[in-house]
């Protein structure tokens, strides 16, 4: 198995893409701490997992809290004693609304979760990974980390600072043995798309050239590769996985 023998953090692990993830990681080997704001999810998920013959723990962590954050890598590192691969997965969509009309909270709660949160992961999992002397970043982004979402700005705005982030890590860890990219899932069939109405959703569909919406299971292939060795040399990287979405 590929990640044999490797920790792996994931936060937002709870629903949807970054159930996916966890489950990947863990039927490949890695020992997984599932991470949510969610408990009840969470823990659902590390049944999953363990029903499925696999080896993960529950950790409650609010990503938008610093504090949380840093517990969230010291409760891996008591768990499985180091940190090999995180998964900043976590992130809402956010109020729709015109960038004229966006509420100023609802700005700041797009930014506290989806931007500082990746931040806070990344902050606190480069330093754990230093310590063991090497491992793997992969941040969730989105098409709109190139492509704009309308009614969507602080969507678009974190999720673009977040492949930057990427970058900046990426240049910045290239000699300590550790690797951090991006991915950019186009619309995937989780609960987050459930607050769209049907009509909403069939014109999205139109917009990926293969006619449908990605499975996260699909993300989480990527994800898993980006994670392993087999992407030995790929750093500050941004990559796809979008049915064609920002081809046209
Ligand atoms: P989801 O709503 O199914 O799952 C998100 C999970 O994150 C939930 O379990 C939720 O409880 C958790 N979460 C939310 N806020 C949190 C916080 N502050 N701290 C910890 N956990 C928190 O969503 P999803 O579609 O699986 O999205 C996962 C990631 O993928 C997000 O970053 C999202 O922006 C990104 N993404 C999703 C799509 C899509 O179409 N679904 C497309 C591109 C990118």
């Amino acid at each position: 198995k590929i990640l044999d023998n490797k920790v792996a953090l994931v936060t937002g692990a709870g629903s949807g893409i970054g159930l996916a993830i966890a489950k990947l990681y863990a039927k490949e080997g890695a020992k997984v701490i599932v991470s949510d704001i969610n408990e009840e999810h969470g823990k659902s998920a590390v049944e999953d997992i363990k029903s499925a013959g696999g080896e993960a723990t529950f950790v409650k962590a609010d990503t938008s809290n610093p504090e949380q954050v840093e517990a969230l890598v010291k409760a891996t590192v008591d768990a499985y004693g180091r940190l090999d691969i995180a998964c900043n997965n976590a992130g809402i969509g956010g109020e729709a609304n015109q960038t004229g009309d966006y509420s100023l909270d609802g700005w700041k709660k797009v930014i506290d979760i989806n931007l500082d949160g990746v931040f806070y992961g990344c902050k606190y999992e480069l330093t754990q990974m230093e310590k063991n002397g090497g491992g793997v970043i992969v941040n969730i982004a989105s098409i709109h980390g190139t492509v704009a979402a309308p009614l969507s700005s602080a969507y678009t705005s974190t999720k673009h600072a977040v492949v930057g982030l990427t970058k900046n890590i990426g240049a910045e860890y290239g000699q300590k043995n550790i690797r951090c990219n991006a991915v950019g899932p186009g619309y995937i069939d989780t609960p987050l798309l459930n607050q769209l109405d049907e009509e909403h959703k069939k014109a999205l569909i139109a917009k990926h050239p293969m006619g449908r919406l990605g499975k996260s299971e699909e993300v989480a292939e990527l994800v898993l590769f980006l994670s392993s060795d087999k992407s030995s040399f790929m750093t500050g990287g941004y990559y796809l996985v979008d049915g064609g979405y920002t081809a046209v």
